[in-house]
């Protein structure tokens, strides 16, 4: 039977309008709107068109959104004092630094100024820590995004074999310390990985998140896995593919998430949940005092 479809670009504009109710109700309770600014600095296009479709997003769910544009050669010390005064700001619930960032910022220290209150891409240490060791927290999006789905699947995660191709900060690490909290028995796979094919076989759920098309053939995949695919790759044709070879994936997992149409699209839509989620709890923690 050919895998289920997931289709997270539907369950992306569901979350959406559900956001854009709260932010309504926000407003009306707290006599402004949510605000997301996003710094961009330099015009790398595969930012700029991202920065676009978060500020659209922002938009359209009734969230205020800024977007700040900085000067390629822009000091780390502008750059610094841009997020001091935005983490400053009442009315500025999330900040995000679109990355990459000019080789000459360096990136963790950019990272470790925006306010962890804001740090709506929940890049933050104290953030990252907080999710280590299961406190409540901003979490990155994209991962979140991809257990919203598991969860929207009804995929059982308790006692599941998962499986995480691929290790950065923040997509496979953050999604592999989720889903172990989930229950889940993880295992985490990197470059150095030898025999990836005898750890992708033993999962229940496997989320490829490299950067690499076709990485994830069907031989690789256990008959009725779920398999989420993060990647996303552009190929020289243009077209664009994710790290799972979709076609003959599809005929042996149950559940598979498209590239594009799959996690993409909840990335944003987790975005806008973290400002939304921000702007809530600073103004619960006001309310209390
Ligand atoms: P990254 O380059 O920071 O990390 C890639 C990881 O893959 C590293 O841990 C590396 O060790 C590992 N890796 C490389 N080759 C491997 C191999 N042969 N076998 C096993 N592991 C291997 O990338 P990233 O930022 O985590 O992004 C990964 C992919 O996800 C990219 O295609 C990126 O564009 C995509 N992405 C998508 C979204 C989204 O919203 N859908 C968000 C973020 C990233």
């Amino acid at each position: 039977m050919p895998a289920q479809f997931i289709d997270g670009k539907s369950l992306a504009e569901t979350l959406r309008q559900q956001v854009g109710d709260r932010a309504k109700r926000f407003l009306s309770q707290h006599g402004r709107a949510p605000g997301l600014t996003v710094i961009l600095v330099g015009n790398n296009p595969a930012s700029e068109v991202y920065v676009r479709h978060k500020v659209a997003a922002c938009e359209k769910a009734s969230i205020v959104s800024e977007l700040i544009r900085l000067d390629a050669s822009c000091s780390t010390e502008a750059l610094l004092q841009t997020i001091q005064s935005l983490n400053t700001n009442p009315n500025v619930d999330g900040i995000l630094v679109q990355l990459p960032l000019p080789g000459h910022i360096p990136e963790k220290t950019i990272i470790e100024a925006i306010s962890p209150n804001k740090d709506v891409d929940g890049f933050h240490p104290v953030n990252a820590g907080a999710l280590f060791t299961g406190q409540p927290c901003l979490k990155p999006c994209t991962p979140l995004g991809v257990m919203v789905m598991l969860d929207h699947q009804k995929t059982p995660l308790r006692a599941a074999e998962a499986v995480v191709v691929g290790a950065s900060n923040i997509v496979g690490k953050p999604l592999a310390m989720m889903l172990l909290q989930a229950g889940a028995t993880v295992t985490i796979c990197n470059s150095k990985t030898q025999n990836l094919e005898e750890k992708t076989r033993r999962a229940d759920i496997l989320i490829a998140a490299v950067g690499r098309p076709g990485l994830i053939t069907a031989e690789m995949v256990k008959p009725g896995a779920v398999v989420i695919d993060v990647g996303i790759n552009r190929l020289a044709s243009g077209k664009l593919v994710g790290d799972v070879d979709f076609e003959n994936v599809a005929r042996v997992a149950k559940a598979i998430t498209p590239v594009p149409g799959g996690v993409g699209p909840m990335t944003i839509a987790m975005l806008l949940q973290n400002t939304l989620d921000a702007a809530e709890s600073v103004a619960h923690a006001q309310s209390l005092t």
